[in-house]
């Protein structure tokens, strides 16, 4: 099939908040630095779901969503050279070109050329989209598309993993269980038998709580609206779990309480403008470090009286738990197989690429840490 158009399923956003419709939809072969993939397993993060909605996000549709997957190169265009047809890979939303400032900088991976744009909805080689029915484009989203069959990426945007690793578990490290455990590990950077908080425990969530308990955190305070979160936390570390319904006063001043003037260190992985505020408020003066990760609606401001930073608190933000992508992935994978690192814990509920509107479903109801899609289904 190489250099040939593929015709294949997909699922199609034609509308925002109305459900995928399955579609035979056919996929350009892959240009200049560009990869054609198959995809295996996808999974929704809930990312995709803001974008779908587009209530807080720019509406483009019609459009294929999905970014969190594993798959198998397909077919190569010209000049890759490091993946070939049949390696096993993970597609990442954020890239890596290797020659850029980001990429030559230890401390960044918002690469110059290949960072996350959740806007553009076409390939950057020729500014055109690589899907169409019926000669009418269909939008990229994030540069992965993983909603479909066949897929087509950059290749800077694609991590080569160990051919051993199964991606029907491994394809949750694309996205939220990378993002978590590097928001912790990489830039929170907690020290041993720090306090740590989380907000939100979804996936990535729970991912970052994994994150503060590798790092040996001696607290690890979960906090939730969704009581059901309670019992799934302990799982993951998490010590203590504070619902903000249940109190009165502002969830900060109920940490500062339970803390003696504040955490160590704190992630939030909601998307809540709220709550990103309240994670900085709680951490301590003098020291403490907040870290954002939930991605806030386009228009959201962050509102916090200078004097928190004055006082010393530190307020910092990460796509992709700061990973690179090609340059660590494939270590995190490795992670996995050597049984240092859990994702089966992650993953609540799998359904057939058929059902791939459920997902949606259980992400809303915060029934799900992670459906796996099953594409062969
Ligand atoms: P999820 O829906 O599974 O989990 C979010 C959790 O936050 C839920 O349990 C929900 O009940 C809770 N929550 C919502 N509002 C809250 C509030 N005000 N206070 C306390 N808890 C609240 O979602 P997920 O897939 O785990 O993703 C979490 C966030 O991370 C999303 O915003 C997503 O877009 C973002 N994300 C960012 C990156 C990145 O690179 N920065 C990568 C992946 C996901
Ligand atoms: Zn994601
Ligand atoms: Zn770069």
């Amino acid at each position: 099939m190489s250099g040939e158009v593929i015709r294949c399923k997909a699922a199609v956003a034609r509308e925002a908040g109305k459900p995928l419709v399955i579609e035979e939809v056919e996929v350009a072969p892959p240009q200049k630095m560009e990869v054609r993939l198959k995809i295996l397993f996808t999974s929704l993060c809930h990312t995709d779901v803001y974008f779908w909605e587009a209530k807080g996000q720019n509406p483009l549709f019609p459009r294929i969503l999905g970014h969190e997957a594993g798959g198998i190169v397909e077919s190569v265009g010209e000049g890759v050279t490091e993946l070939k047809p049949g390696d096993k890979v993970l597609p990442i939303f954020t890239g890596e070109c290797g020659e850029c400032r980001h990429c030559n900088s230890e401390d960044s991976n918002m690469c110059d050329l290949l960072r996350i744009n959740t806007d553009r909805g076409v390939m950057i080689n020729d500014g055109k989209s690589r899907f169409s029915k019926d000669g009418q484009p269909i939008y990229h989203f994030l540069g992965t598309s993983t909603f479909s069959e066949y897929t087509v990426v950059h290749s800077g945007c694609v991590a080569k993993i160990n051919p051993d690793a199964p991606l029907d578990k491994v394809c949750v490290l694309s996205c939220g269980i990378s993002t978590g455990m590097g928001a912790t590990l990489n830039v929170a950077k907690p020290k041993k038998g720090m306090s740590v908080a989380i907000f939100g425990l979804g996936a990535v969530g729970l991912a970052a709580a994994e994150g503060a308990r590798i790092a040996g955190a001696s607290r690890i305070i979960g906090i939730d609206l969704n009581p059901s979160r309670a019992n799934e936390a302990k799982k993951f570390g998490v010590t203590e779990f504070v619902n903000p319904k249940d109190h009165d006063k502002p969830i900060h001043e109920v940490i500062a309480e339970m803390t003696d003037g504040g955490v160590d260190r704190s992630v939030e992985c909601t998307g809540n403008v709220k709550a990103m505020i309240s994670a900085f408020e709680c951490v301590h003066d003098g020291w403490g470090v907040a870290v954002l990760v939930g991605v806030p609606n386009k228009d959201d401001e962050f509102k916090t009286l200078p004097i928190n930073f004055l006082n010393e608190r530190t307020l910092k933000g990460t796509f992709f738990g700061n990973y690179k992508p090609r340059t660590d992935i494939p270590g995190v994978v490795e992670k996995y197989m050597n049984k240092e690192l859990e994702v089966e814990k992650f993953i609540t509920h799998t359904v057939g690429f058929s059902e791939i509107n459920k997902a949606f479903d259980y992400m809303l109801k915060g029934e799900s840490l992670r459906c796996i899609i099953r594409m062969d289904a």
